[in-house]
């Protein structure tokens, strides 16, 4: 049994929270170095007095010092070390009091941190798609050059990462057709508004796109699978972590969610990966690759499953679906801008100041902007991708003010 040192990046959020299930029930396996948040003491003070990190992070200056008080008022959290702001977030990612990270940060904002762990050759346990969806080849790269172990967390990857031979099971260099493989198979429910009629779209509040039917998750995720530009950030993030090229990669719809992806073979063959809808059984296998340990997820229970249904996903209800395909093969700046863009859009949506249709507009619209400066030039520093990010995230904000008050 090997036993590891956890740095948990976004402790407070969904994933963060997961976690920390699956380890509550495994002492003996692992402990906790690290916990980071953005802004929630609350959440910090139960976790640390319940874990015991060796130091608690977080962003926001004031919240670190309240939290520093609250600790330092307790005798049994007394001893942990406090720390404020960016940098010491890509320290504690990149220490070596620690073997793995699980980057759980939601957003752009995970991405210098995660990339510290990469760099720093850690196990690295990924749920912040959004990293690798702006750095790409720069992320994969940098595994490879630091030895890092990058293990998906998202459950469609991570399915099909158990869906694959060992000897494809290398992120990032993966010889599909060489393995026997003619298509990776991403499912996606098509969230809370799959059914409803086209014209009602544009006026559906942040709390009806965040009701998903199956998945009970961060905000920001569940806007992206209301818009299923999720499923396009997954298209984008399984193209880098399995070396795909266009036509090794299909979106199919499967409103049930108990398929979370598949892997087609050429002898025909589908291996599909089965289970609940519960993001503690890939937190568990990736906690504990390539050993298996208990996640506290009930198997399913076959006799319960009603029909399990697939569509094709309808190219007018998800536009954000097809501007993620495309800006996949346009190129890295594609993939950073049309992230950002999404990203401002998403929290103008959750704060009622867009539309929900409007998120579709601001994206691709912020593409076509950056289209004419960087179409054809490469993106492949940290300082490229956050400059081509800030760009974008200007542009949305600017196009959201004049054009889309609501
Ligand atoms: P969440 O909103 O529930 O939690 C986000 C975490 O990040 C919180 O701990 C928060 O404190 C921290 N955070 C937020 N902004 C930050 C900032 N600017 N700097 C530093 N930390 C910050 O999000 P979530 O649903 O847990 O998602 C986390 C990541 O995992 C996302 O990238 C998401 O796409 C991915 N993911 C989530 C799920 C899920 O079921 N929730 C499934 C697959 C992938
Ligand atoms: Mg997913």
């Amino acid at each position: 049994m090997s036993q590891h040192r956890l740095c948990i990046l976004g402790a407070t959020g969904s994933i963060g929270l997961n976690t920390l299930a699956v380890v509550r029930e495994h002492p003996e396996r692992f402990q906790i170095d690290v916990l980071t948040a953005n802004t929630n003491v609350k959440q910090m003070v139960a976790l640390c007095s319940e874990f015991r990190p060796r130091q608690a992070i977080m962003v926001c200056t004031e919240a670190a010092a309240e939290l520093a008080q609250v600790l330092r008022s307790q005798p049994s959290t007394a001893a942990i070390e406090v720390r404020s702001g960016l940098g010491p977030l890509q320290e504690a990612a990149s220490n070596e009091a620690n073997d793995t990270v699980m980057a759980a940060i939601v957003g752009g904002a995970g991405l210098a941190p995660t990339l510290a762990a990469v760099q720093a050759g850690k196990r690295v346990l990924l749920a912040n798609k959004e990293a690798l969806v702006m750095s790409g080849q720069l992320f994969m790269d940098a595994a490879l050059t630091s030895g890092a172990q990058i293990l998906p967390v998202d459950s469609e990857h991570n399915a099909i990462f158990q869906c694959l031979p060992r000897e494809a099971q290398q992120l990032g260099r993966c010889d599909l057709a060489a393995a026997g493989i003619d298509k990776i198979i991403l499912t996606g429910s098509g969230g809370p508004f799959r059914e409803l009629p086209l014209a009602e779209l544009t006026e559906q509040s942040p709390a009806a796109a965040c009701a998903h039917p199956n998945w009970d998750m961060g905000q920001k995720i569940s806007v992206d699978s209301a818009t299923m530009m999720n499923k396009g950030l997954e298209y984008i993030e399984a193209r880098w972590l399995f070396n795909c090229t266009a036509a090794q990669l299909d979106v199919v719809l499967h409103p049930q969610s108990v398929i979370h992806s598949m892997v087609s073979y050429a002898d025909g063959s589908v291996l599909a990966q089965m289970g609940r809808p519960d993001m503690r059984t890939p937190i568990a296998h990736c906690l504990s690759f390539p050993e298996r340990i208990a996640s506290g997820v009930e198997p399913l229970d076959f006799m319960a499953l009603q029909n399990l249904t697939f569509a094709s996903a309808d190219a007018e209800r998800y536009p954000c679906l097809a501007l993620a395909i495309k800006a996949c093969w346009q190129g890295q700046w594609a993939t950073t801008a049309l992230n950002a863009a999404n990203e401002v859009a998403v929290a103008h949506f959750l704060n009622g100041s867009l539309r929900f249709t409007a998120i579709a507009e601001v994206c691709a619209a912020v593409v076509k902007q950056l289209e004419t400066t960087h179409a054809g030039h490469d993106v492949n520093s940290l300082e490229a991708v956050l400059s081509v990010d800030g760009q974008a995230r200007t542009n949305a904000t600017n196009l959201i003010e004049m054009n889309y008050s609501c």
